[in-house]
Order: structure tokens, then sequence, then C-alpha cells
């Protein structure tokens, strides 16, 4: 139950869970004992009524609803002790059909118990179905009502009654400073005056009683005003070191990515390969790989290639990738690239030719397929360079003296990673290639 000093701060707690008190009804020219809610025995307030044939009873909307919620609290409870097997005396109200049956009735269908314990509208004991009716609403309209503060002689009709009760100049409201109750047409005059009132100094933005207001000197304006100047200042200072740590790291990334934490560019080669005899490697600076046996094979096939490596295992993650430059000394016919992963095991397998043609090797065949046809020419004495990019995953040849660009997109090199080596085969004897 709520106590009176909370209605009067609060007026909508009064129609909160129930109707209009009664001794509220100022005056009406109707009979009001059809306008009162057999419930709370109140005035209805915001009525809906039982739809059931002859018995469209009213209820506060707030008082079925409770009734409802506590009937439905019985079905939960019905239901668990009949889970149970127990064997449960159905509702006695007249509506219940199995009100003859109550041997058989643990025996029922849950679903049909369910629907007779559904809750029922208190006067006529059927399911209630909310209905409304509009000469109800219309016999409460002409009545008129007591305010419930009562200095107040407002005499509001029944339209107008929750509203004049929130707006109304006796209710009470606390003040915001010392929290007394005042009028309400009197608060803002006991604000402006009351000295626990919050006010907030428009010059150092500190908020303080307006007692201590009063007290509030120039000089502890200023002070306060440093003072808090001071603390943004090593709020921002914190805020910059933040960046500047942020910055470096970030910075550091960069240098990372495009330096990379290996070398770059090849410019050291070391050779193995299977086939020593077949190659001979001359040279310091430049090394020549020299292709001096006709064949490993007697039954050679064509695309019988004699391999070399060169000994370098490469990880990079430079944006820029590994560069290695190349020139082609002699070559009758197809040159041989690889470029073989040491993460997935996986190569890229291609020719180039003095055609122009690029053909590449499909993973697990022995077939080398046309990719590029008659773009990427080159002649002997031509320099090639050779970029692969891990970040991109792509590779780029080039052919410096006659600035033809081949480029293998993401989609024709599977996955590669970041460490790899790669190899070169010549196919005819004499056939030669310089590293740079
Ligand atoms: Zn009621
Ligand atoms: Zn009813
Ligand atoms: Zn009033
Ligand atoms: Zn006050
Ligand atoms: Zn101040």
């Amino acid at each position: 139950m709520q106590t009176e000093s909370s209605n009067l701060l609060n007026p909508l707690e009064l129609l909160k869970d129930s109707g209009i008190p009664k001794h509220l009804l100022y005056q009406s020219k109707i009979e009001v004992d059809h306008l009162i809610c057999p419930i709370c025995l109140n005035i209805l307030w915001k009525p809906v009524a039982c739809g059931q044939d002859k018995c469209f009873q009213s209820y506060c909307e707030v008082c079925i609803n409770k009734w409802i919620q506590e009937q439905a609290g019985d079905v939960v409870l019905q239901e668990s002790l009949y889970s149970q097997s127990l064997i449960v005396a159905p509702d006695s109200g007249s509506g219940s059909q199995y009100s003859s049956q109550s041997s058989s009735f643990s025996e029922m269908p849950q679903q049909i118990h369910v629907e007779t314990t559904l809750p029922n509208c208190p006067k006529c004991k059927r399911p209630f179905k909310k209905t409304s009716i509009p000469i109800i609403h219309n016999l409460l309209d002409s009545i008129q009502l007591s305010c419930i503060y009562e200095e107040c002689t407002t005499k509001p009709g029944y339209e107008q009654f929750q509203k004049h009760i929130l707006q109304c100049p006796y209710r009470r409201i606390n003040c915001s400073g010392c929290g007394l109750q005042q009028l309400q047409n009197e608060l803002e005059q006991h604000e402006n005056q009351c000295e626990q009132v919050s006010i907030e100094c428009s010059k150092c933005l500190n908020k303080m009683s307006r007692k201590l207001f009063q007290l509030h000197s120039i000089d502890d304006c200023v002070q306060s005003q440093f003072t808090s100047k001071d603390n943004q200042i090593a709020q921002l200072s914190k805020k910059i070191e933040e960046l500047n740590q942020k910055n470096q790291l970030l910075e550091q990334k960069i240098c990372k990515m495009l330096k990379g934490d290996s070398f770059d560019t090849m410019h050291q080669f070391s050779f193995k390969t299977m086939f020593t005899q077949n190659y001979q490697f001359t040279g310091n600076q430049a090394i020549e790989a020299k292709l001096i046996r006709p064949s490993f094979n007697l039954q050679k096939q064509k695309n019988d290639f004699l391999h070399f490596y060169i000994n370098h295992k490469i990880k990079t993650q430079a944006v820029q990738g590994i560069i290695w430059r190349m020139r082609i000394q002699t070559l009758k016919g197809n040159l041989l690239i690889g470029i073989c992963s040491t993460l997935c095991h996986y190569s890229i397998d291609f020719i180039i030719n003095k055609l122009g043609e690029i053909k590449r090797k499909e993973w697990n065949e022995n077939k080398y397929k046309l990719l590029r046809k008659g773009n990427f020419t080159f002649s002997e004495g031509d320099t090639l360079t050779f970029q692969f990019m891990p970040l991109q995953q792509c590779l780029r040849i080039t052919n410096e003296n006659r600035h033809i660009v081949c480029r293998f997109e993401p989609t024709e090199i599977i996955e590669m990673g970041d460490s790899f080596f790669s190899f070169f085969s010549l196919e005819n004897q004499g056939d030669s290639l310089i590293f740079i």
C-alpha cells in the first residue's frame, strides 16, 4: 500500500493498482453503482469489460490484469500437480465441463486441462474475453471529481483527472537542494533562494551549493580555473604520449614492410644441382650457369629440362618483396623458371621462350599449358628482373631492355607464403644464364 506522502509526490501511484477512490467523486447526475470496479470497489479506471454474452462486467484494466496473472499462476501450480498424476479437483465453477467427471480428471489430455483452467471472468466464471463498452466511457465522462490535494478547489472531469493531478499547483515536489517537499507552484521561487541548490560557476565551471557559491571569491575561482586547466593539460600530454608511442610502432611496422626482414635483392648466388656434371658455374660477382651436357636422358622427351637450384631460402614480408636479375646469354629453346614454396611444397613452374610464349605447368600435371601468347618476348643479351611480392602474392617479370612486364596474379599462383626458393632449367647444350 502506498503512503499518503508518496501519493502527494507521485500522484500516479494512486492509480497504479486500483481505480479512483470513491470519496473523490464530487458530483454525478447518474447512479454510479455500475461505474464501480467489483475487484477494487473504486471508480473504474481505464475500464475493460468481459465480452461473454449476458455478462459485460467492467473492471479497471489494472485490476483484471492482476486477477488474470494470479489465475495463470494457479494454472502453473495445477499443471505441476497434474504431471505427478495426482487427482486434482477441477475448477468448481459452473463453466467447467468436467465437474461431474472428477475421478477421471487426471487422465484428461493436458491440452484440455489447460483450457478448463484458462483465467475466467470473476463474475460469470467463463473465459475472460476482453472488450470495451462505449456507454461506460460516456457515463464516466459525465462525472466530476475532486482533486486529491485537499487545498485544491478545482473539480476536474473524469477525462482531465490524470492530467490535473500531475499539474495541480498543490502537488508536492522535492527541492533539488534541500530535498524538502514544496508546492509545485512555489518550487521555482524556493529553489531560487534555497542555500543548498547546486549552482555552476560560469567561469571555473565548478558546481557548488548556493551557500558556498556566495563565498566563492575571485581568488578561489582563478585558482580552480588553473587547477582544471592543469588537469586538462596533463590529460592532453598523456594522450600525445600515447599517440607518439602508437606512431612509433606504426613507423616500425611500415619500415619492416618496406624493407622486409631479409635482403631485398639477391646479389650473391650459390647453386646446387643433382646434375653437377651437366652444368658449369663460372665467375665471382656475376655467375654464369652453362649447360654443358646435351641431355640427362637419352630418350629425351619434349620439355625435359636439366635443373639447377639457387641455394637460397628467402623469407620476406617486405611490400616490394624479393628482386633478382638475370641476363640471358645463350638460349636456343625454352627456359624453365620455378619458384617453390618451402611452406606448402607448391611451386610455380613456367616456361618462357623467344617466341614470347609463357607456358605454365598445372598442379600435379606433367604438361605445360599456354598461359600468355607472344607478348613477353626477349632475345639473347636481354636482362630479366624477377620480383616476387609475398604480401600481394604476385610475381612480376620485367624485360629491362624491352620494358615489357608480365605479371602473375594471385589467382594464377596459389598462395606461396613468404618463404621460398627458386630453380632454373636449361634445355639445350650451350644455353647459359648470367645472374647479376
Ligand atoms: Zn478496480
Ligand atoms: Zn463475465
Ligand atoms: Zn488540484
Ligand atoms: Zn530547498
Ligand atoms: Zn568560479
